[in-house]
């Protein structure tokens, strides 16, 4: 059979690096995918779909579609981000850091505000680790220390569905050659998640008291009083998950948006971190977010180096400034700030609270995806790109901050272009329109 080995799963931040993919004999369409979880393994297969949409197209006011070029489609991207006065460019956590890069060339031409899926999902990590540090480590690590694992706010059993058979929960590493005999799982979810279900321990906390829990712990730790119940949990069990916890060799905790976009959200992770080197005067601890789009982390450090700030990046100045709640995009929709919009590797359409995607339905607008989305259906224009990690390569970062190169396995439908591609062409007509 003609097989791939060593592929990259291009869908969520655990970047499994393990796929076997069968090719047809002439190398050209995807047969089968090995490894992947049903959600991974669907990326590859979707890219081959009979329907798929292979050209650029405009919608007109009655929600006609019209297949027109990519010089055109360049062409429209660059007018409507140089006519505007504060354009938005959203997204960006679906695509490959040199796409990325492209991508805040035209910005910083343009004077735009760049933002990235963080602004709905782990900005408020963001914010946190900002404000105190961050104790984390990488997902080998965990794999080959960790034997007490927390998932707070998170659901890896749907979200990232081979994080616990990779690295978490299930593989034998080198200090934990037992596998999951070795570990001892605690979560903590409102709800009776698959996840929980799996875990030793599962504290079913009220929802929103996040906050109050995690401030328990501390008070636990130093085994000071409790009251008789901290955010719906009896003391007894956050005394036992306190020994549980300092008690182990090597102690990891997953947070997910359970945490981070709830009631407290930054303060949330303020504290957790803080829980986090609490527990490193008894033992040794990490923390660190599940990220969910494959290379949302990588837009963060691609900001960070270009303009200093990994979300929420507002560039209309001339000059880089950073205040998420005043230059996060949904803020920017909401006060009606903005006139243009352009959406490349996300899905605000999906996202965004159904005010925001009205209003990004009136403006200008474009959406760079391979997939048809509810984005792409409000957008004035939809341009499809090959599929990065499937039809062309590009580094991604996975969820720990360990950046991986991702590979072409088969070539895109004949005259597609890469994202990187018609962001290039983009630039060439930005530059023109603004002569530099
Ligand atoms: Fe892909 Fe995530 Fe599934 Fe791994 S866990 S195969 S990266 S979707």
């Amino acid at each position: 059979a003609n097989i791939v080995s060593d592929v990259i799963c291009t869908f969520c931040g655990t970047l499994c690096d393990d796929l076997e993919i069968e090719l047809s004999d002439d190398g050209r369409k995807i047969k089968e995918v090995y490894h992947a979880c049903a959600i991974g393994a669907e990326k590859f297969l979707h890219s081959q779909a009979e329907d798929r949409i292979t050209r650029p197209r405009m919608q007109d006011d009655d929600g006609n579609w019209t297949d027109v070029s990519y010089e055109e489609a360049a062409k429209y991207t660059a007018k409507i981000l140089c006519d505007a006065k504060k354009p938005l460019m959203y997204g960006w956590s679906s695509t490959s850091c040199e796409a990325q890069s492209v991508g805040h060339e035209i910005a910083e031409a343009v004077g735009g505000m760049v933002d990235n899926t963080a602004t709905v999902c782990h900005g408020s990590s963001l914010i946190a680790v900002q404000d105190v540090g961050i104790p984390s480590c990488t997902l080998g690590e965990a794999m080959n220390r960790a034997d007490r694992v927390v998932f707070w706010g998170c659901n890896p059993a749907h979200a990232h569905p081979r994080h616990m058979s990779r690295y978490s929960v299930y593989p034998r590493g080198f200090f934990t050659g037992k596998g999951s005999k070795s570990r001892k799982v605690i979560v903590v979810d409102p709800r009776k998640t698959d996840t929980a279900s799996l875990a030793d321990a599962h504290l079913q906390l009220e929802q929103g008291r996040d906050y109050e829990l995690l401030s328990a712990l501390r008070v636990a730790f130093r085994g000071e009083k409790l009251p008789d119940f901290v955010a719906g949990i009896p003391k007894d069990q956050i005394y036992e998950a306190a020994d549980l916890l300092k008690s182990g060799r090597f102690v990891i905790i997953y947070f997910g948006m359970g945490v981070t976009q709830s009631l407290g959200k930054n303060h949330n992770i303020d504290i957790a971190i803080a829980v986090t080197r609490d527990l490193n005067d008894y033992t040794k601890a990490a923390i660190m977010p599940m990220r969910g789009h494959y290379n949302v982390t990588g837009s963060g450090e691609v900001l960070g180096w270009q303009f200093g700030f990994p979300f929420c990046v507002d560039l209309s100045r001339g000059v880089a400034r950073y205040n998420p709640g005043e230059t996060s995009s949904n803020d920017l929709l909401v006060r009606d700030e903005l006139d243009a919009v352009f959406v490349l590797g996300s899905d605000p359409g999906a996202h965004f609270p159904i005010s925001s995607v009205k209003k990004i339905a009136q403006l200008p607008s474009v959406a760079i995806d391979p997939h048809l989305t509810p984005t792409t259906a409000v957008c004035k224009l939809h341009v499809p790109v090959a599929f990065v990690g499937v039809e062309v390569g590009g580094c991604c970062y996975r969820m720990d901050n360990v950046p991986i190169e991702s590979r072409k396995v088969v070539d895109p439908p004949e005259g597609m272009l890469t994202d990187q591609e018609f962001l290039t062409m983009v630039l060439g007509e930005v530059r023109k329109c603004k002569g530099v």
